[in-house]
């Protein structure tokens, strides 16, 4: 069983005398007071970098921690820990006859799930155990009209990535508290192939992770398949063999493991009517893999489509259908490729991995992931000026919660800053 420090309860009499040393002696960084009715309670939340103190402070005169403070003075309160598994951890300490406060858990701050134990089994100490709420991600799929196309984001499942690989050279202290890291420090990102439909048919970009991922990568990769990219299609009354185009931003695994599956005789198309549109130079490099980007390209996604005869190759920047523009943007990978898609004088933009969440706003906010760091800077930062001053739609293809929206920008004392404006 595993159990992680999440905060230290400590009651206090005199809140100010407590904040003049926490916060303005220690200089620890205070979050919003959160006031918990059913305890008559004010709780200060104290960063410090890992566990947090969390000041106590009774609202009134039969608050728990009011009793508290009488019988044994202000001080430590509880400790509380974090655990995966909130009620298998609770049968697990009663079947070793620790004494519970609570036998089942309840409804704590944020969703979390809390249960105590009685201090008596641990040496006089409150403990609290916590379960956390899974990180928040949004598995719907959602729809525009762009001139002649209409645009859907599809999805295929949630996925975690290590937090600090998705932000590079960014800090903790600064990515997490946009993305909150689990605590195998990784973050809940969202595979979101994008359906393009016109009269010249449907196209599909990417297409996610798709079935294939053994149990250990499924468990590294947080991937749960109980929704995933069939689910998304039939939601828009499609399936599988409606699809009779698939394009590829490139061929990592959570972007095009989702183009093959294991059938009776081996591995085949997963799209049974589909032609998949491949960059030449993306191909090259993903069948040639080396030692930085081997667990990224995993041959069995792709390779068995040649042998098809479902692969048609292009070349450079093209135009793969009306309105379906493919645009090199290197970095990432060294063929990674963005695709705009222009009709009835307005564009959107598939950003691929060059601006996966909209975590990555920021210019320097590149993925550890990348190949060429300093390429994905310059395309970025030309990119997301274009992007600003022509009010472009930009899908993020990982982003947990935010499908599509359009880049803007607020002046503000530390210059301009920039946002997104939700479209879908
Ligand atoms: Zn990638
Ligand atoms: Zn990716």
């Amino acid at each position: 069983m595993k159990a992680v420090l999440d905060h230290v309860g400590i009651a206090v009499d005199r809140l100010d005398d407590a904040l003049a040393f926490y916060r303005d002696a220690l200089g620890l960084e205070v979050s919003m007071p959160e006031d918990v009715p059913s305890q008559r309670v004010r709780a200060h939340m104290l960063d410090t970098g890992g566990a947090a103190l969390e000041l106590l402070a009774a609202t009134a005169a039969d608050s728990p921690i009011a009793a508290f403070i009488t019988k044994r003075g202000p001080g430590l309160h509880h400790i509380t820990l974090r655990v995966d598994d909130l009620p298998a951890t609770l049968r697990h300490l009663a079947a070793r006859g620790v004494r519970l406060v609570d036998t089942e858990p309840r409804t704590g701050a944020h969703e979390s799930l809390v249960a105590f134990i009685h201090p008596s089994a641990a040496r006089g100490v409150l403990v609290e155990l916590k379960q956390a709420p899974p990180p928040a991600v949004r598995l719907a799929t959602a729809s525009m009209t762009l001139g002649d196309l209409t645009l859907t984001a599809l999805h295929d499942g949630p996925f975690r990535l290590d937090g600090g690989a998705m932000f590079g050279v960014v800090p903790k202290p600064l990515w997490e508290k946009v993305s909150p890291a689990d605590d195998r420090n990784r973050i809940q990102l969202a595979m979101r192939p994008l359906l393009v439909e016109s009269s010249w048919g449907r196209l599909l970009i990417d297409c996610g992770v798709g079935e294939k991922m053994p149990e250990k990568a499924r468990d590294i990769y947080a991937l749960d398949r109980a929704v995933h990219l069939d689910h998304a299609l039939a939601e828009r009354g499609l399936d599988a063999a409606a699809i009779p185009f698939v394009l590829a931003s490139h061929l990592h695994f959570d972007h095009f493991g989702g183009a093959t599956k294991r059938g009776a005789s081996g591995l085949v198309p997963r799209f049974p009517n589909a032609r998949y549109l491949i960059r030449d130079a993306e191909w090259e490099d993903a069948t040639h893999p080396h030692e930085r980007n081997r667990a990224s390209y995993l041959q069995d996604d792709f390779v068995p489509l040649k042998p098809a005869g479902v692969v048609d190759f292009y070349t450079g920047d093209v135009t793969v259908k009306p309105g379906v523009r493919v645009v090199r943007t290197g970095g990432h990978t060294g063929q990674h490729q963005i695709v705009y898609l222009e009709s009835g004088g307005k564009t959107a933009v598939f950003a691929a991995d060059l601006i996966p969440t909209i975590a990555h706003l920021q210019d320097p906010w590149v993925m550890g992931y990348d190949l060429f760091p300093m390429e994905t800077l310059a395309f970025k930062r030309r990119f997301i000026r274009e992007a600003i001053d022509r009010e472009y739609v930009i899908f993020f293809e990982h982003d947990p919660l935010v499908l599509a929206g359009i880049i803007r920008e607020q002046e503000g004392s530390g210059g301009a800053k920039r946002f997104v404006e939700q479209i879908l």
